[in-house]
């Protein structure tokens, strides 16, 4: 459990005395009261299905996530994908010009894109050879204006999970926001920190609907967190920022877990599957363990090959320019017919 932290002395000034924006469903709640007539939103009253403002706290969406997830309402956020989650963060957090916040490549573009748009400084500290968190360069990196430290797990591109030690003491040491990115926990053996939400009360994690559950159209992002940072979060949220469209997708997506629970699984079985085949690639030299739908490997020349697939039909993505990742391919698992398809022309090439 960790004792020693403040969120109030890690707000920018400015959100902590901001008055947010009132919307109409903020001030009469109780959309769902039948026989209410609204005339307070200055809405087209003709039905026709999103003729009206979405709920803006996504109450239905909640309450499934929370079953699913086994985490109480009030710790939940959501976004209209995680990239906006993330930004909220940024915003409420980090003050431009003055803070700085970690991040660990290769990792995920977006938190030095956002750290960019958001103008402040990202103190990079490079995973290790196999990938992992280099904890005492870390800690030595934090200053007084180090708000947060991004840690992605399992990892994008490079597709293995951080060790639960690592994560564990840098959560206790650092004493401004760790937010974990589980993207990709779904394929994962590991278990969510989700379970673990109570004891870091500087933890924030994120999570999509776009990857496992296959709904990466909708723009959907997830963020847990304490009562407190949720509640900073929600007052500078834009008032309706996840549509109604997005909303009745992602209820209908949640009501059928079986069917989610099935595909991850399938994928699974052909990650498994790609792995046992791209062995047989002469020009691989090496594949990286993964915990999730894609697999980086290693080749002999990384653009080479990638343009030989280009020209057979089939996209990848060519990582070779990210540290550590020289002449590293990373493969989304796809379907049986589309990995047997891409295993056939990678045979075929590394015969030509
Ligand atoms: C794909 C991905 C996301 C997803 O972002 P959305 O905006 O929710 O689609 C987030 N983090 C990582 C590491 C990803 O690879």
């Amino acid at each position: 459990m960790k004792t020693n932290f403040n969120i109030n002395s890690l707000v920018r000034e400015n959100i902590k005395s901001l008055k947010p924006y009132s919307s109409a469903r903020d001030e009469y709640k109780d959309a769902t009261s039948g026989d209410m007539i609204f005339l307070d939103a200055n809405e087209n009253p003709f039905e026709n299905g999103v003729n009206r403002y979405p709920d803006p706290q996504q109450n239905s969406v909640k309450e499934l996530l929370s079953g699913i997830k086994n985490v109480p309402q009030k710790n939940i956020l959501l976004g209209n994908g995680s990239d906006e989650v993330l930004d909220l963060i940024f915003r409420a957090f980090c003050e431009p010009k003055e803070d700085n916040i970690i991040t660990l490549p290769p990792t995920y573009g977006m938190y030095s894109v956002l750290a960019n748009i958001n103008n402040i400084e990202n103190r990079e500290v490079l995973l290790t050879e196999d990938f992992q968190p280099k904890v005492a360069q870390i800690l030595e990196k934090i200053n007084k204006n180090t708000k947060i430290l991004f840690l992605c797990s399992p990892n994008n591109p490079s597709g293995n999970s951080f060790s639960t030690d690592k994560v564990e003491e840098l959560l206790q040491k650092f004493n401004g926001l760790v937010v974990i990115d589980e993207a990709y926990i779904d394929f994962s053996e590991q278990r969510s920190w989700l379970e673990r939400l109570e004891e870091f009360p500087n933890l924030i994690i994120t999570q999509t609907l776009s990857k496992a559950y296959g709904l990466a159209g909708i723009r959907l992002g997830v963020c847990y967190a304490s009562q407190e940072i949720i509640a900073i979060l929600n007052n500078i949220k834009p008032p309706y920022n996840v549509n109604e469209l997005t909303q009745q997708k992602a209820v209908e997506r949640l009501q059928k877990m079986e069917e989610v629970t099935n595909e991850i699984s399938e994928i699974i079985k052909e990650r498994t599957s790609l792995i046992h085949h791209l062995k047989e690639i002469n020009f691989i030299t090496k594949i990286y363990p993964t915990d999730c739908n894609f697999v980086l490997v290693k080749v002999d020349d990384a653009t080479k090959r990638y343009n030989q697939l280009i020209a057979k039909g089939i996209v990848i993505r060519n990582r070779t320019n990210q540290p550590l990742c020289e002449n590293c391919l990373r493969l989304t698992v796809g379907t049986r017919l589309e990995n047997e398809r891409l295993i056939k022309e990678l045979l075929s090439i590394s015969k030509s």
